[in-house]
């Protein structure tokens, strides 16, 4: 029987909640894993209550949709709301981090960064990433992997 790699079974959780964001404009999930366990995942929404994009509209200023909380720091504020270390942990990401999830991944202490697309790739996340020595790793992700499982197993 043939087994998902963990590379593609983190990332094909971080599609999974990608599909429970509640932004038109983009969406993205992110999943932290500890020693090949997930200890929180993500998805780009607005606050617990607040009125969702998809029902109102994005709230857009400077081309960027301030309502949402972007999947990374929802991740990261999992851990900070239930006390779960994030010191040396890896996460996974649809979409390459933006400058501002970039630091708050790295003011985390995590170490390593899978991203499955790029998404405008700031230089200076980039730079950051480099100079605090967080290991950034592509790792494309094959949707059609939900079906070849479903369908081998
Ligand atoms: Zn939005
Ligand atoms: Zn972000």
């Amino acid at each position: 029987m043939e087994r998902i790699s963990w590379n593609q079974y983190f990332m094909a959780q971080s599609h999974l909640l990608s599909y429970r964001s509640t932004c038109t404009r983009l969406t993205v999930g992110a999943t932290i894993v500890r020693d090949k366990r997930i200890i929180a995942g993500g998805y780009n929404g607005s606050i617990a209550g607040g009125v969702h994009c998809i029902d109102e509209g994005c709230y857009v200023i400077d081309n960027h949709c301030i309502r949402t909380i972007h999947a990374e720091m929802n991740a990261i504020l999992q851990c900070a709301k239930f006390g779960v270390p994030t010191e040396n942990a890896e996460i996974y990401v649809t979409h390459f981090p933006c400058l501002q999830c970039c630091k708050a991944i790295i003011q985390a202490g995590i170490k390593t960064v899978y991203y499955a697309e790029d998404y405008k790739n700031h230089p200076h996340a980039i730079e950051l990433f480099e100079q605090s020595g967080v290991v950034v790793e592509q790792v494309p992700f094959d949707k059609e992997i939900f079906q070849t499982f479903a369908v081998n197993q």
